[in-house]
């Protein structure tokens, strides 16, 4: 056998190894918890679900918490509504999804508040190891609710203000703690932004380009939190000529809460960003990452740079 063939023989068995071996990955369980959010939910969970079973490195399932009635048939019809109420809060103590057979939970909720049960069940699945990703308006929810403050690091809204901890942003190379006065959350009209990588040695941003351009998405700023154990991945000026703070705002999060891993992604307000390769990129490292502490996905041929965004199809 001549070296070149054995060369490429050689080569043949590796490529077939390595196949092997990521088809050999176990999928990784995950639990998309949605059904109430200020937000389009019904639209964004699907996409979600497509991005992560097209990966093949997941397997998903949805919890749907019970939909709230809707405040308006409380004119027309108060009984009605009353009696809408009474079913809907008896579903929604009953409301327990099983985390702890999950690998990593998905948050697209923002809404009322769980049951007591299911809060201590989140918090002993997320600090005995479990993985969390908060999604978009997941960073709103819940703003009296100290543990998930501290899985999130930072939110908006929900009563958020300087109780709740500093603002979070990166200022001349360096995150900065800012305790002043003021609402947590704030976002101007939507725009195609720019994330800026502040841990590329990190891995779920490893191989990434050293700046990348997302969508036409909402961006947030100001929000305030804790702010404990967090790492901030990427960045966004948040240019006042486009209503935004005058900061570099953290689009991009990891935080570490007891044994567990959680990946925070301020993008995704409706379901077209969310097609977007810098979303879906970060979204699946992200979430494989809080679930393993590794990232296997790689970098698509299709990763945008600065200049503009790329988009996905979806049919
Ligand atoms: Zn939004």
């Amino acid at each position: 056998m001549n070296s070149k063939f054995g060369k490429f023989v050689a080569f043949l068995v590796f490529l077939f190894l390595t196949v092997q071996m990521i088809s050999a990955q176990e999928k990784i369980n995950v639990q998309i918890v949605d059904g109430q959010n200020n937000h389009d939910w019904k639209g964004t969970t699907p996409v979600f679900r497509r991005i992560l079973e097209e990966s093949g490195r997941f397997a998903v399932d949805v919890a749907t918490a019970p939909v709230k009635p809707h405040g308006d048939y409380q004119k027309d019809n108060p009984e009605a509504y009353a009696a809408a109420m009474e079913v809907y809060r008896k579903q929604m103590t009953e409301f327990k999804p099983d985390f702890a057979k999950y690998g990593v939970v998905i948050m697209n909720y923002n809404g009322d508040a769980w049951p007591e049960e299911t809060k201590t069940a989140f918090e002993k699945y997320v600090a005995d190891g479990g993985g969390l990703v908060i999604v978009h308006a997941a960073n709103n929810a819940f703003g009296n609710w100290p543990e998930y403050n501290e899985m999130i690091a930072i939110g908006g809204w929900g009563g958020r203000n300087e109780r709740s901890g500093p603002y979070l942003y990166w200022e001349d190379g360096k995150i900065v703690r800012n305790t002043e006065p003021g609402p947590g959350g704030h976002h101007g009209p939507q725009w195609e932004f720019l994330l800026d990588v502040r841990e590329p040695e990190h891995p779920i941003m490893k191989g990434l380009p050293k700046s990348f351009r997302h969508a036409r998405d909402e961006l947030y700023d100001r929000l305030r939190g804790p702010a404990k154990n967090v790492t901030v991945l990427a960045t966004t000026y948040a240019d006042k000529e486009k209503g935004g703070s005058g900061r570099h705002e953290p689009q991009l999060m990891v935080i570490d809460y007891g044994k567990g891993r959680v990946f925070h992604t301020c993008l995704g307000h409706d379901p077209n960003p969310c097609k977007s390769v810098s979303f879906i990129i970060t979204f699946l490292r992200g979430a494989e990452w809080a679930a393993t502490g590794k990232v296997t996905i790689p970098v698509p041929d299709d990763m945008p740079g600065p200049d503009k965004p790329v988009m996905r199809k979806f049919d």
